[in-house]
């Protein structure tokens, strides 16, 4: 089975190739390399730099390629960015989506699976959040997803393509080997930023806000680790492959861990005091995110395997220390 894995530089798409890889499958990568990293890339993989809003590129790797599915992360990811600039997330996460649908109906290519985000859900109206609970964004970012969402539904209606969804929650860690791990520019992540200060890259770590209504006052997560992220994805083409529906799942561990709590594990973990300052709360976070994945669980046989928080962050913290600049 060969797979197309668009995206396939960048932190969640290396993860899920490097995985795919060992189960045996044969992958081809698109990345256009913007935010993804050549080094990323892993070796048995055939490799297309370009960009899925390139039509003629895309049609020529869908002739070149016998692709049997597709795993779509090629999208921009930061709701700060996307507040400020909307229309590039228009334009790359929804035009480019729209470009790659019409380059897969033209070539028979009928299945899909899709990196979503909690974001599609916006301030949950309760904890844990399930996949039919209301979807009101309260961000470009998490809009422009749930429009690729239902980009997919009607073109699945209309043209017998079947898709996916999986809706990640706080992605986070590295591979075990510690070569492949996040590496983002400018980085605005919780686990990164706090290892940098053990890399001595920065003085503290800053909580945004510590007077939410929460056990200690600062935010819930749901952190999931990249490698659990990955599999979820081999167990939706398998999925598709089986003749199933397309669907939607919700990808945490169903336990919530506040900001604070993740700075006293990677305090264990790293052996380093991390200082830490109050600072005014960031706009749009909500007081608690936690995932329900018993549907994933259920339907697709998935079970995180990573899910102990010092685990997270020791494999985070084997490739942060081993690598203080990335992929550079
Ligand atoms: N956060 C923080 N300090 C930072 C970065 C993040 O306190 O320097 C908090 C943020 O407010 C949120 C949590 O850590 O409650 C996780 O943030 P992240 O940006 O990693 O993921 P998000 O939940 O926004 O997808």
């Amino acid at each position: 089975m060969t797979i197309l894995v668009l995206g396939g530089a960048g932190y969640i798409g290396s993860h899920t190739v490097y995985e795919l890889i060992d189960n045996g499958e044969d992958v081809v990568i698109i990345d256009n390399l913007l935010t993804g990293h050549k080094e990323a890339v892993h070796p048995k993989a055939r490799f297309y730099q370009g960009d899925i809003r390139d039509r003629e590129f895309l049609d020529k790797v869908f002739q070149k390629e016998k692709i049997d599915a597709v795993i779509h992360f090629a999208a921009c990811s930061l709701v700060g960015e996307s507040m400020e600039k909307p229309l590039k997330y228009y334009d790359n996460n929804l035009c480019g989506t729209k470009i790659l649908l019409d380059s897969m109906v033209a070539n028979g290519v009928d299945k899909i699976v899709f990196s979503s985000t909690a974001a599609t859900y916006g301030e949950p109206e309760k904890v844990p959040i399930l996949e039919t609970d209301r979807t009101e964004p309260t961000n470009t970012y998490g809009e422009t997803k749930l429009s690729m969402e239902k980009m997919f539904k009607w073109v699945g209606k209309a043209h017998g393509l079947r898709y996916v969804s999986l809706r990640y929650f706080n992605a986070c860690g590295a591979h075990i080997s510690g070569e492949i791990g996040e590496d983002h520019n400018p980085e605005s992540h919780l686990i990164p930023l706090i290892l940098q200060v053990p890399n001595g890259k920065r003085e503290f770590i800053s909580i945004f806000g510590d007077d939410y209504d929460t056990k200690d006052g600062t935010c819930v997560r749901d952190y999931i680790h990249v490698t659990d992220l990955a599999q979820a994805h081999i167990l939706a083409v398998k999925y598709l492959q089986n003749g199933n529906e397309s669907n939607i799942f919700n990808l945490g561990n169903g336990v919530g861990f506040t900001v604070k709590e993740v700075i006293d594990t990677a305090r264990k973990v790293t052996s380093h005091p991390i200082p830490a300052k109050t600072t005014p709360r960031r706009a749009g976070d909500p007081a608690q995110l936690i995932a329900s994945s018993e549907k994933a669980r259920k339907i697709l046989g998935w079970k995180p395997q990573h899910d102990s928080l010092e685990e997270i962050i020791s494999t985070a913290w084997k490739w942060h220390k081993n690598h203080p600049n990335g992929f550079n």
